[in-house]
């Protein structure tokens, strides 16, 4: 059986997430669809504070209380809605059957225990009857596999004893030692340089060829997107703009904005003279966003009926979506039927 004919591992529908502000409270996340198949690599993009971080706490549910509220919609994982259970239940969850590596380990790492009681545990939480010998070796020995040299001397250490690579693979580490069924990574490689981005991200492929779990990259760098993921959702303001296999999202973007930010992106035919395309503007504030289209004051298409009706996603052609009232009437075929 392809990908394509799995049953979802996860199914995103209708995802809201609101946010109390000084201005009242605003949707963050609004309407976020999505599926993902096992063993399946799917990127999200966008710009910071398209709601990218925010979809993602949400799967874990680990917005932040009392602030966020998830609003409305359904988190399903292997059929079961994780917004129904309760924390005792999706505690299991967390770290066993999903887990989420951050773009900065100092600030995910206690920085008062050392590194082999922080991936202890993982497995004293989900495994209650192992011992404490079997717990270290299972420890030094997910170090060794996540490439850290001297594991024993390691989990010795706290974390600002490490590099911020090491602290990466340490970050994996934990992720990893209880081979979830999915791992979120959020801007994984963000804080590294480029060297060492290459071999986390070698490092993560790794695992998911040996274990089989499926990835959520979260990231702004279109290139990791294009390098690693089978299946791309490009989030504006909150929203999903566009979706589709990465292949045909990067061959023929649909959306206005996914076609602005490709074009944003350097390349080698382009002279130091040649300024490079930007999308003008700026995106709307989470407290003003317009009733239509969130990008229509950016969009050199805007059609009259832009301003005033948003658009939902639409197919553009065999699992490709894109919510844009340009998709063609003929066409339209609106996704997961509220
Ligand atoms: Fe542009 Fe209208 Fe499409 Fe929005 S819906 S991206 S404003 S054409």
């Amino acid at each position: 059986m392809n990908q394509t004919d799995c049953p979802s591992l996860l199914a995103v529908k209708h995802l809201g997430v609101a946010f109390q502000t000084d201005q009242g409270q605003v949707l963050a996340v609004d309407d976020v669809s999505f599926e993902l198949k096992p063993g399946q690599v799917l990127g999200i993009a966008g710009e910071s504070g398209c709601g990218k971080s925010v979809t993602a706490l949400s799967l874990m549910r680990l917005l932040p209380k009392p602030v966020s509220k998830i609003k409305e919609g359904e988190i399903l994982f292997k059929g079961q809605n994780l917004l129904d259970l309760p924390i005792d239940a999706m505690r299991k969850i967390r770290g066993k059957k999903i887990s989420m590596i951050f773009q900065e380990p100092m600030t995910a790492l206690n920085p008062v225990h050392t590194i082999g009681r922080q991936i202890a545990e993982s497995y004293s939480l989900h495994f209650p009857g192992m011992g404490t010998k079997e717990k270290n070796t299972a420890s030094s020995q997910m170090l060794e596999k996540v490439g850290i040299p001297d594991a024993r001397q390691v989990m010795k250490k706290y974390p600002h004893q490490l590099s911020g690579g090491m602290r990466q693979r340490v970050m994996i580490g934990m992720a990893l030692a209880c081979e979830p069924d999915i791992l979120i990574a959020d801007e994984p490689t963000t804080a590294l340089d480029v060297t060492v981005q290459a071999q986390i991200m070698d490092l993560i492929f790794q695992f998911r060829d040996t274990i089989g779990m499926a990835v959520i990259l979260i990231t702004h760098d279109l290139g990791l997107i294009a390098e690693n993921c089978d299946r791309v959702i490009i989030m504006y303001a909150g929203t999903v703009a566009e979706t589709a296999k990465v292949t045909t999202l990067f061959r023929h973007p649909f959306h206005p904005y996914t076609k602005g930010l490709l074009q944003s992106i350097p390349s080698l035919a382009q002279t130091a003279k040649q300024p490079l395309p930007t999308i003008p503007g700026n995106v709307p504030a989470l407290s003003e966003m317009p009733a239509g289209c969130r990008f229509a004051k950016r969009c050199e298409r805007a059609l009259a009926q832009c301003e005033n009706h948003r658009p939902r996603l639409m197919s553009v052609s065999s699992s490709h979506f894109a919510a844009c009232h340009l998709v063609h009437d003929g066409e339209k075929k609106i996704i997961f039927n509220k």
